[in-house]
């Protein structure tokens, strides 16, 4: 092998300020949006449908000098654009691992970031994110690029090019041009640098850029988790706000710190639950990245035969946090909380019945990542009058499987 030329897939992203502009929110609306965080049933009559499709483990933008790293993210984007179709979901959670950031030869993560919300936000859905592990991992150097086939010439993002280039997807970059040699490194070829893009950073470019994210920066004394915020299922009955729901994301760590929930963060939700759904009589979910070392235990049983789950239980084992610091605890203890929602392991997609609430999966949705498993995604659908929350898994072909009552 000889010095191999790279191929990098990248955004422009002139196009989400035109998707601020045309969705016509201004400032204001973004402040006053990120301020409550509700989200209101669609159709405002009694008994409609609140639906939020799960996006898990994307992991966008690796490989980007081989064929097959662009060729899977083209692959997850269609696998977004196949489920929003069929189920035209009111709300998009994107569990984590949005970009595999130890693999990246960009200065950037924002630029396969934004590609991965792109089906969602070009379809006016809005969403929310949190992070995996994989999310602001250092760049690894694979070790190959040492031998004698040597370290591969990079083809680099120009900053002078992006406002000629606008496209609504993304544009491949495979222009002479833009190669870069070892020299243009020295000279500014910053683009190229394999920085690394931190939790805060990836956080601000989301935000700032769409009116469509509702992902919200936890207070500071959480760092280094970022992804803790809280959004509100408000009443289809347009002359209230009365909740029917909250949703609690949590940044569950991994990548640039240990993968685990902090005893600051149980105590936070702690405080933020008990403000919020003081009498515990609004029903809770919550969403995170890694699995709590209770989806361990629930994986034991069943292989006891001592609990009855639903969905794919042993194509792989629990991966789970590195630690419990009183997170479960607090959630045992909460009446409200009905469910869990975790990516991590892209093998498994299975609902768990534990304490007084459910422990689910997602379903791996990405090309990126480790394993062959079909892609898909899990679908909740919450309905009002009286409360109940559904759920079901949508493969990437269209079929449907898996479904399960949650509220129960
Ligand atoms: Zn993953």
């Amino acid at each position: 092998m000889g010095w191999c030329r790279i191929t990098i897939l990248c955004l422009i992203w002139q196009h989400t300020v035109m998707v601020r502009s045309e969705d016509g929110l201004e400032d204001d609306d973004l402040t006053s949006r990120l301020r409550d965080g509700r989200l209101r049933f669609a159709g405002g009559s009694k008994g409609s449908t609140f639906k939020v499709a799960l996006f898990a483990d994307l992991h966008f933008g690796e490989n980007a000098w081989s064929d097959w790293g662009p060729e899977h993210d083209l692959n997850s984007v269609k696998v977004m654009s196949t489920v929003l179709d069929i189920e035209r979901p009111d709300f998009v959670v994107y569990l984590g691992d949005v970009v595999t950031a130890n693999n990246f030869l960009v200065h950037n993560a924002s630029l396969y970031w934004d590609q991965a919300i792109s089906p969602t936000r070009a379809r006016n859905i809005p969403w929310a994110t949190l992070f995996g592990n994989h999310d602001d991992a250092r760049f690894e150097w694979p070790i190959d690029w040492f031998s004698s086939s040597g370290i591969p010439q990079i083809l680099c993002p120009s900053a002078n090019v992006s406002g000629e280039l606008q496209n609504e997807m993304f544009v491949l970059m495979v222009l002479d041009e833009f190669i870069l040699n070892w020299e243009g490194l020295f000279s500014g070829g910053d683009k190229c640098v394999f920085k690394g893009t931190t939790r805060l950073e990836l956080m601000r470019n989301e935000i700032t850029r769409n009116t469509l994210s509702y992902t919200g920066f936890g207070p500071q004394n959480l760092w280094p988790s970022v992804s803790n915020y809280v959004l509100t299922v408000v009443s289809p009955k347009s002359d209230h706000n009365l909740p029917v729901m909250f949703m609690y994301f949590l940044d569950s760590g991994g990548g640039s710190y240990p993968g685990v929930i902090s005893n600051i963060q149980s105590e936070w939700l702690r405080n933020k639950s008990q403000e919020v759904n003081p009498d515990s009589s609004i029903p809770e979910i919550v969403f995170w990245h890694i699995p709590s070392k209770a989806y361990e235990k629930v994986a034991k049983k069943v292989a006891d035969g001592r609990t009855q789950c639903v969905g794919s239980m042993f194509e792989e084992s629990v991966a789970a946090q590195d630690a419990e610091m009183g997170m479960m605890k607090l959630l045992k203890e909460r009446p409200s909380v009905k469910a869990i929602f975790v990516g991590h392991n892209h093998g498994l997609d299975w609902c768990c019945p534990y304490e007084k609430m459910w422990l689910c999966y997602a379903r791996h949705t990405g090309y990126g990542g480790y394993g062959t498993w079909a892609r898909g995604a899990r679908i909740l659908e919450i309905t009002d009058e009286p409360f109940s929350l559904k759920s079901w898994i949508r493969m990437e072909n269209g079929t449907l499987h898996s479904e399960v009552v949650l509220s129960t």
